[in-house]
């Protein structure tokens, strides 16, 4: 008998649940960025991994697949940046693929966080970067009014391979803003390195 309960909920989000019960909710996003690849494969294998029980998953975790079509088309979106359409912004421009993507994001979460109101809700939101930068890997912690990480965020951040924290210091219309702003979750923007091809086994081409 399957430890989970599996909820395949439409195109890009899988909800992979515990049967025992749990403190914490979790929400991975990847491909918010459809052509930002690292973070697909990661996916890909710890759910693997989870649904042939190599891996135990301890916590009720969403995992989302931001851009489908953008995916499709080794693009970073399609007609906007999906990123920039959050906390409600997808309402103030005009219709468009992401703008609809956006709006179905924000009501899966909020079906999600509201299912599990757990005392504590983690949010990865794992993208990779475009540019070669000085610093490979890094965390974005969006802005709130205290700006303080528990130490087992920190922690966490470190494990997977941030060499940083920035602490931003403004609103925005980012998804880990709005996990962060709406739903008090340690939510963090993370840059896992440079963009690769799918499936390239030779990532330093
Ligand atoms: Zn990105």
């Amino acid at each position: 008998m399957s430890k989970y309960l599996i909820l395949l909920h439409n195109t890009g989000f899988l909800e992979i649940v515990p049967k025992e019960s749990a403190d914490t909710a979790i929400i991975i996003s990847t491909a918010i960025h459809g052509n930002e690849t690292a973070p697909i494969e990661i996916c890909d294998e710890v759910i693997s991994e989870v649904l042939t029980q190599k891996l135990e998953l301890k916590y009720p975790t969403l995992f989302i697949l931001g851009n489908p079509r953008a995916m499709n088309i080794a693009k970073r979106f399609v007609d906007y940046n999906l990123n920039r359409l959050f906390v409600g912004t997808h309402k103030r421009i005009e219709p468009c693929y992401e703008t609809k993507r956006a709006s179905e994001i924000e009501s899966v979460v909020e079906d999600f966080y509201q299912r599990h109101d757990l005392s504590k809700k983690w949010h990865y939101d794992l993208h990779t970067a475009i540019k070669p930068s000085q610093i490979e890997k890094f965390a974005i912690s969006p802005y709130s009014p205290t700006n303080i990480e528990s130490n087992e965020q920190l922690n966490m951040m470190e494990s997977l391979g941030a060499e940083a924290i920035l602490f931003s210091k403004s609103e925005s219309t980012t998804f880990s803003y709005h996990t962060k702003s709406l739903y008090g979750a340690h939510s963090f923007t993370v840059e896992l390195g440079k963009v690769h091809p799918i499936w390239n086994e030779n990532p330093s081409e």
